[in-house]
């Protein structure tokens, strides 16, 4: 069973993925934090968003692992924390758009999940298009632009990390349209998913929701 859950930054997908993830015993992947990992080692060696062959090699070089409690190692080191760096979340965005770079993380994703034991739910922009076209549930998480902004706030603020929302919703303006805009693996709805506008929605609801769908679809 695969769940794929996908749509613009800040939406809450990886909140809900979580929790669906862990009341159905399911693998959690967090496909953004992968590419953040890309992002980060690539601020951390200057490797330019150009510098198209440098991140190929980056991306090939580099082993990301995600552990049980939802941890992010990149080379054997926890960067849980660090690839939530606003830098980091700028960096994302661009690095993930050469397609070779991309193909590398799709291969990576789906060897991740062919580890998983039951059933996986992965989220990004672009598992039910790209990465599991064939997904047995395809959501297409969205909330309005300035509900995103204020969760992203808050959950910034939690972290003690301290961006004005208005540079936040600046960001994720930006963000949207550099995901949207991608050649290859472009955030968009797969014409079979269920798209849901969580703007109104709480987290319960939203899990709840494609919980039921998990169960209608057995
Ligand atoms: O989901 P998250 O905000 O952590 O993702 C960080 C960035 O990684 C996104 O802005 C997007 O550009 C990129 N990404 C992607 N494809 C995915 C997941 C994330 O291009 N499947």
């Amino acid at each position: 069973m695969i769940i794929a859950i996908d749509g613009p930054g800040a939406a809450g997908k990886s909140t809900v993925a979580k929790l669906l993830a862990q009341k159905l015993n399911y693998t959690y992947i967090d496909t953004g934090a992968m590419y953040r990992c890309l992002a980060l080692y690539a601020l951390r060696n200057n490797i330019d968003a150009n510098n198209v062959e440098g991140l190929i090699k980056a991306s090939e070089d580099i082993e990301i692992f995600l552990d049980e409690s939802n941890k992010v190692f990149l080379n054997n080191e926890d960067v849980t924390l660090a690839i939530r760096h606003p830098d980091v979340s700028r960096l994302a965005s661009p690095v993930s758009c050469p397609r070779p770079v991309r193909e590398i993380f799709v291969t990576k994703q789906r060897n991740l999940a062919k580890k998983a034991i039951n059933g996986v739910v992965m989220d990004g922009r672009d598992i039910g298009t790209v990465v599991f076209p064939d997904a047995n549930i395809k959501i297409y998480q969205v909330a309005s632009c300035d509900e995103r902004a204020k969760r992203r706030y808050i959950e910034n603020v939690a972290k003690g990390i301290n961006v004005p929302l208005e540079k936040i919703k600046e960001d994720i303006e930006k963000r949207d349209y550099t995901d949207m805009n991608k050649g290859y693996g472009a955030l968009k709805k797969a014409s079979d998913a269920i798209e849901l506008d969580t703007t109104n929605m709480s987290i319960q609801e939203v899990v709840d929701f494609i919980y039921n769908k998990v169960l209608e679809s057995k």
